[in-house]
This record gives structure tokens, sequence and C-alpha cells, in this order.
């Protein structure tokens, strides 16, 4: 029989692929990363370093994933890796309550304090850390159900809160990309707590819960969309989310997994202020940057409604790993060096990149818009910023796979999908923002033909 290891680390990107299909589903443990939208072999990044990421053949890319988000300081950044560093060697994890978990949520807290001028009340009052996005979400439905006793969840087409059950319904990310409605192995009893109507559409709203008021749990929402690409909310729509649900005594799950840290919650974007999030919100999800790029999330809400978790409550929910040290220490070190001057970076950087992108696009007769959430942005190929999940698929996407392949050509790595929203860092320095600028017109050519 023939034995897989080999003792030997693969030196190409097409061996790396080859072996990895052998004893992994589709060559990959998250599906976006197999190309299969654009086409190709997949890159085995060997190492990370500021705004560069480094493949097992030795190429380097400006990288415009950022770990599909955590990397908010760039990869590897000296304060976060010292922290790991000085956790590791404290020990790896006692399934037992420590001290740096305490720090993490005061940290969260105290940055979504509300500043002069708001109401008294602090809406995100307590944390409860787990390891992903997907618990999160999972957590924040099965508490909005133990503390209203309704049934149903409404979410967004184009939304992506997760791989759990209840939230795959017309779910963005990875279910956008394979061009797939939901997911096998979900009961249609399931499905059928799930109500799915289109984003920014108000109309929607009233009907639904005109429908099911009295039967609703939850709205979840991402703060911001941009699991379709980028699709902000219109102007005061998460407000009109948060008053129509509070009006039917459902509650509001802002889901700030991707947005939190970066372009809304405490992002220093002023989204919070226009639409008052994320402190009407009931509960608020987040993960990726406040784990520092290791494996952790949370859960924020008021005290009364996170009291309702184990041990103190009804509503169940636990972690082996949950608030691990290293995860804790990297995602406070990540938050302390996180300031105002970061976001001011991003934007900055971001703004440069997507107008060049832009201008490049315009130049070679490219239909196209660049849409925006704080520095977070995406390209849609079409001609104007779509609204909604069908708005988003109505675009030239075939365009997509051949600017993504110009791009890795010319040593820039996007998200493998039209679908995602692309992310800089506050080490992305001229250099970079540079080398990204000169592969635009021969990926614009690429996006052309
Ligand atoms: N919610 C949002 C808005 C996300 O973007 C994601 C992941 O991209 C998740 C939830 C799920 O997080 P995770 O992949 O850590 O489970």
């Amino acid at each position: 029989m023939t034995r897989f290891v080999s003792g030997r680390t693969p030196t190409t990107n097409a061996e790396a692929f080859e072996r990895a299909l052998l004893v992994t589903p589709g060559g990959v443990n998250s599906p976006v990363r197999a190309f299969r939208s654009v086409g190709g072999t997949p890159v085995f990044l060997a190492s990370g370093r500021g705004p560069y990421v480094t493949d097992v053949e030795g190429t380097e890319y400006v990288d415009l994933v950022g770990q599909w988000g955590p990397a908010l300081l760039g990869h590897a950044h000296p304060s976060v890796i010292a922290a790991a560093h000085a956790a590791v060697d404290r020990g790896l994890g006692f399934g037992a309550a420590s001290t740096g978990e305490v720090e993490l949520a005061e940290l969260v807290l105290d940055r979504l304090t509300l500043g002069e001028g708001h109401a008294e009340r602090r809406a995100i009052e307590k944390l409860r850390l787990v390891s992903t996005g997907t618990e999160a979400t999972m957590t924040a439905i099965r508490l909005a159900r133990g503390a209203t006793g309704r049934p149903l969840l409404v979410k967004f087409a184009g939304h992506y809160h997760g791989h759990s059950d209840a939230l795959l319904s017309e779910a963005g990310s990875g279910i956008a990309t394979l061009g797939i409605p939901g997911s096998a192995g979900i009961t249609p009893e399931t499905a059928a707590q799930t109500v799915v109507i289109p984003y920014n559409d108000e109309a929607a709203l009233a009907a639904v819960f005109a429908a099911h008021g009295d039967r609703i749990a939850a709205v979840i929402t991402e703060a911001a969309a941009a699991n379709m690409g980028v699709v902000p909310p219109k102007p005061g729509f998460n407000r009109l989310l948060a008053d129509t649900a509070h009006a039917h005594g459902a509650l509001l799950i802002s889901d700030e997994v991707m947005t939190g840290f970066r372009s809304t919650a405490a992002g220093w974007w002023g989204l919070e202020e226009r639409e008052g999030m994320p402190y009407d919100a009931d509960l608020t999800t987040f993960g990726k940057i406040i784990g520092g790029g290791l494996p952790l999330a949370g859960l924020g809400g008021r005290a009364e409604l996170l009291d309702l978790l184990a041990p103190l409550g009804p509503v169940y929910q636990a972690g082996t790993l949950s608030g691990n040290p290293v995860a804790v220490a990297t995602g406070a070190a990540m938050l302390r060096g996180a300031g105002p001057e970061v976001y001011e970076h991003l934007r900055r950087a971001a703004r440069a990149i997507g107008d060049g992108l832009s201008a490049a696009l315009a130049a070679e007769g490219v239909e196209h818009i660049v849409a925006w959430a704080g520095s977070q942005f995406s390209i849609f190929f079409r001609a104007d910023a779509p609204q909604n999940y069908a708005e988003a698929q109505d675009q030239a996407t075939w365009r997509f796979g051949p600017y993504f392949h110009a791009m890795l050509e010319h040593g820039v790595s996007l998200p493998p999908s039209v679908y995602e929203a692309w992310f800089v860092s506050a080490a992305h320095d001229d250099a970079a923002i540079d080398r990204v600028l000169a592969a635009a017109r021969p990926a614009a050519r690429a996006a052309a033909a």
C-alpha cells in the first residue's frame, strides 16, 4: 500500500496541490482557496511578511487577501509575533479560565464604548469568546431564540455568516463563488426556519415582519455586506433594521466578523455614527481581527442577554479551545496596535489601489465600478454599484478569472473570487502599492479580452 508521508516538502504549487488532492477534499480546507471559479492551480503559501506573501516556489506577491480579514497590521507584525511567542512559552492552552481572556474582552469593550454625545447605554457589555465566526453567529442565533422563545430567523440574500445549518440559505462567499443555492445535508425543517429576503429592501423587510412578526427571533445582517463583493447598507438601513426588529419584539444581530475593527464597529469609519451601529444591535459578533490571526471570535451584547448563556443561563454554549491563551494574546496585540493612524493609512492605501485599478480598467474600456465600505472594497464588472445579491450577480463575472490570473502573474494576490472583498493592511506602503498599480494595466487588458 502507498504511504503518504514522504518527508519531502513540495517545491512547486502543482506538486503541493497534487499531494493535497490525495488527502484533503478538493485539495483545500476551505472551498474558495481551491481556485474553482478562477481556474488553474492554487498557490500554496509558505510565508508572509508585511504586505507580502511568498509561495512554495519562492514567488513573492503583494497580498490583498489579508488572511480574509485578520491581517490588519500586515503579515507577521513584530508586536503580534512577540505576543504569540511570549504566550506560547507559558503554555499552549489550559482549558481553564485565564487572565488573557479577560484582558481581551476589556480591550474589545473599551474600543466599543460610546463617545461623547451618544446614548448612555453601552450595548456591548459582555463578550463570550469562541473559536470561529461560524460559532459566534450560531451561538447568537441560539441565544436570540432562547431569549425570545421564537423560532424564525431573517437573513439577507448574499450575506455570509459562516457555515452553520441555519445560515447557509442564499449565503454569499463560497456559496456565491460556487454558484449553488445552499448546502446538501440541511434538513427542510431547518431551512424553513430561516426566511431570506433581499438586502437594502425596506418593502421586503416590512412584508416579512407583517407576515411573521410575532414568530421572528432575530434579524441577522452583516454590518456592511462584503461576502457578495462589497455592498454597503443604504443610509439608514441598519437603523431601520433595529427599529423594525424592536417594534416586533425581535432582536437585531449585527455580524461584524469581517467589518469589526476594520471598517464599521470601532474601525473609525463612521458607519456606526451614521447608522447607530453596532450600538442598536442587541447582539454583535466579532472574529478575524480580534484573534490577531489565530482562531478566535466573540459574541457580545447587553449583560441581560449574554447572561442567558451557560453557566448562568439556560442557553448552552461551550468550547475546548475557547479563549485560547495564545489567540487572546495575539488578538490583544493586534487591537493595541490598531490606533486611529492605522485606519487613516488603510483608507489612503485602499483608495490609491482602488482608484488606480479603476483608472486602468477605464483606460481599457472595461465597464466596472469599485464599491467601498471603509477601506474594504471590491470591483464589480457592471456599470453601477449593486444594492443586493441579484444585482451583485448581474455582472460580467467571466472577466474576473483572466483579471485575477494576470494580477497573479504580475505579483499581486487577489481573493480568488469575484464575490469577495479585498483587504489592505497598515503594512501596504508606497512600494507595495506601486507594485499593484504596475500590474493594473496588464490585468485590465486581460479583463477586456
Ligand atoms: N460572518 C462573516 C461576516 C464572515 O465574513 C465570516 C467569514 O468570512 C463568518 C461570519 C464566518 O467566520 P469563520 O470563517 O471564522 O467561521
